[in-house]
């Protein structure tokens, strides 16, 4: 088991094997895939630490005990990061198929005092409002369910500002991008600067348009996920606060 050097970027297997290397902490182009050329040329299998640890159970209870913690689609248990404004933060494994609220209950319930607004799952913007919390965590899609993703999940509660938040995701993909490729590196810099004119009531006339354009381009020329994951997250939190940002725009939304 080794640890990444400290950025998002370093659950990229490649970008992890730079770091293992002693390389500057980028993905590499493949192919060739890890499994043929890897550390240090040879065929490497990188896994995710949450899958390795999920083994003992495995070897121990068998497999048909393992499946039955979760749905029959998505078996077994995943672990959820739940921050925001509930009583107890922390990292929860639980099976998947629980519904958000079991997940909240878990986590203590909201804050005292505190009421919820809205749950945002999985890292990249689905966000579900007090009435939607029996949809349950899977790891697809579905009636009912929704993929999990990374198994990031942020309560937010009614006293949060999205302006703050989008200000948060943008300085986290600013920080992380490493800067490899120029639509990520330069296109999460421009996405931040809009943030703190949204944070402080100052959008400009061409926002609108300059925020579609950079996630477009994040969108079709990112080298990595990284620079996906931000356009996805600029686009879902835009579809729905847009007319609060761009109450002036009048084109229809693409
Ligand atoms: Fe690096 Fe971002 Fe390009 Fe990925 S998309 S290689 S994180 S600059």
């Amino acid at each position: 088991v080794v640890q990444g050097a400290g950025g998002y970027i370093y659950g990229e297997e490649t970008t992890l094997i730079n770091s293992l290397e002693g390389w500057r902490g980028e993905p590499r182009e493949k192919p060739p895939f890890p499994p043929v050329q890897g550390l240090f040329s040879r065929p490497t299998i990188v896994n995710n630490l949450e899958t390795i640890a999920n083994l003992p159970f495995i070897i121990k209870a068998g497999v048909k005990k393992f499946r039955e913690l979760g749905t029959k689609e998505s078996p077994g248990t995943k672990l959820f990061t739940v921050l925001g404004a509930v009583k107890s933060e922390g990292v929860y494994e639980f099976g998947l198929g629980i519904k958000i609220k079991e997940l909240l209950e878990a986590c203590g319930g909201l804050e005292k005092g505190k009421e919820l607004a809205q749950v945002q799952v999985g890292g990249i913007g689905n966000f579900f409002g007090p009435k939607q919390l029996n949809v349950r965590l899977t790891l697809e899609d579905g009636p009912g369910r929704i993929s999990a993703g990374l198994g990031n999940v942020f309560v937010m509660d009614t006293g949060m500002q999205i302006e703050d938040l989008l200000l948060s995701w943008a300085e986290f993909y600013k920080r992380e991008s490493c800067g490899k490729c120029a639509p990520c590196r330069e296109g999460n810099y421009q996405l931040l600067k809009i943030a703190e004119r949204f944070k402080q009531g100052k959008t400009l006339e061409n926002d609108w348009e300059n925020i579609r354009a950079i996630i477009e381009v994040l969108e079709k020329t990112s080298f990595c996920a990284l620079g996906k994951f931000a356009a996805s997250h600029w686009k879902t939190v835009i579809k729905i606060y847009r007319k609060k940002f761009f109450a002036h725009d009048k084109t229809k939304d693409k």
